[in-house]
């Protein structure tokens, strides 16, 4: 599978409805509010949309020892995993930046792990305007589970 071309990004229904869309942007945008960030006052919400067609939300959780702090986009994840959900359709981001920030390095990372090349990610601005790029296009070239060499048999 190759990653989508760059140049222009998909209309909107070619990943969700309308409908659907407004949800999990509007889910996004309302999660920012959950964030506990008290050192960089930089509030993240994210939503995943899962593939029954649930929502689960995320915000970023800081700590007061700075790397232990998690993002929002990882919360997301995480919480879906330990509610029984692995198989995801779209993922929204939403902060209060102009343009919306997009999911650093270890998150790319993280949700490959659960989304293939052609998944789309959504990422809000603090007026509620978005862009959208693939999983493929945020991390190219990446590292997923199906790259993983099967395990060796044991011999018999
Ligand atoms: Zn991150």
């Amino acid at each position: 599978m190759s990653a989508p071309s760059t140049t222009t990004a998909p209309s909107t229904t070619e990943y969700l409805s309308t409908s659907e869309l407004s949800t999990l942007s509007s889910k996004a945008i309302a999660a920012k509010a959950l964030a506990h960030c008290p050192y960089s006052h930089f509030r993240v919400g994210a939503c995943l949309l899962t593939t029954t067609g649930e929502y689960v939300v995320g915000a970023n959780v800081e700590n007061v020892s700075y790397p232990v702090g998690t993002c929002a986009e990882r919360v997301a994840i995480g919480s879906a995993v330990a509610a029984g959900h692995k198989s995801f359709r779209a993922i929204a981001v939403a902060t209060d930046i102009t343009p919306g920030a997009s999911p650093c390095g270890m998150c790319r990372q993280f949700m490959r792990e659960f989304c293939k090349p052609s998944f789309p990610i959504y990422m809000y601005d603090r007026d509620g305007k978005y862009t959208m790029k693939t999983m493929g296009e945020l991390l190219p070239e990446s590292f997923g589970p199906e790259d993983l060499p099967p395990p060796p048999r044991k011999e018999t």
